[in-house]
């Protein structure tokens, strides 16, 4: 954590992930921290033929310890990061309602695929962090995924934690339980998803309404591309993220 940046990892954070322009001063040290050990601890894999530059690797990076500015673990058991240049497409077998199995493919921007791997499309990451402001960041969604399925709980709260950030038993200093958090949450998925059923105007992309972990992931882009107007539309949503992240990202 203490070897600084390379030039050409500085640049390429500068040239391609913009929040990071943001972070107050404290938040960016620990963020510059946190990108040299992501990039000595973790392997690029460069895939269809791409090849790994810094500037990938450092977008990369970047992104992903946003994340963790807040937290405890930071990709303990990540090993891998595989980069395709563009979409990418999988293929598995589904089962429909007859039993019929047959097999599918799945055009994909990234895919966090068990607890070691996580996949990306260069592409995608590229223009969606390029671009804040949008709620839409290929990046974030995916290792929001993995952070959610590494399963390490919530931040600890700061001392300052704000006592009207909408849940009630909410104490500074103390991380309530992650169950009871998990059930806030899935209550605001479900509002969600009823709402677009009705056919409502909501602020969270559609796909938020395909399951929890798509909502949790979904509103993660939200939280960090457009934190002050998640806040203003979804604040009970809002106050869940920070309990998640640790951070205030509508302050910066
Ligand atoms: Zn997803």
């Amino acid at each position: 954590m203490a070897r600084p940046l390379a030039p050409a990892v500085v640049s390429g954070i500068e040239r391609n992930v913009p929040l990071r322009r943001l972070l107050p001063a404290e938040l960016a040290a620990r963020h510059d921290a946190l990108v040299s050990a992501f990039l000595a601890e973790k392997e690029f894999v460069g895939c269809g033929g791409l090849v790994v530059s810094e500037e990938i690797r450092a977008t990369i990076a970047a992104l992903a310890c946003l994340l963790v500015l807040g937290r405890r673990g930071h990709y303990d058991a990540l090993r891998s990061v595989l980069v395709y240049p563009s979409a990418f497409w999988v293929e598995d077998e589904v089962e429909d309602e007859a039993g019929v199995v047959e097999r599918r493919r799945r055009d994909l921007s990234g895919e966090a695929w068990e607890s070691s791997r996580i996949i990306l499309s260069w592409e995608d990451v590229l223009e969606s962090a390029r671009f804040p402001g949008e709620g839409y960041n290929v990046a974030l969604h995916e290792f929001a995924h993995y952070l959610e399925a590494e399963g390490l709980g919530l931040a600890a709260p700061p001392a300052t934690w704000p006592r009207d950030a909408g849940s009630a038993d909410l104490a500074p200093g103390r991380a309530r339980s992650l169950e009871a958090w998990s059930a806030d949450l899935v209550r605001e998925f479900e509002q969600t998803r009823d709402a677009m059923d009705r056919g409502a105007e909501t602020f969270l992309d559609p796909y938020a309404a395909e399951d929890e972990t798509e909502f949790f992931a979904v509103a993660t882009e939200d939280f960090y591309e457009r934190p002050q107007q998640l806040r203003a539309a979804l604040p009970r949503l809002y106050a869940l993220l920070q309990e998640f992240y640790g951070l205030d990202p509508a302050d910066w």
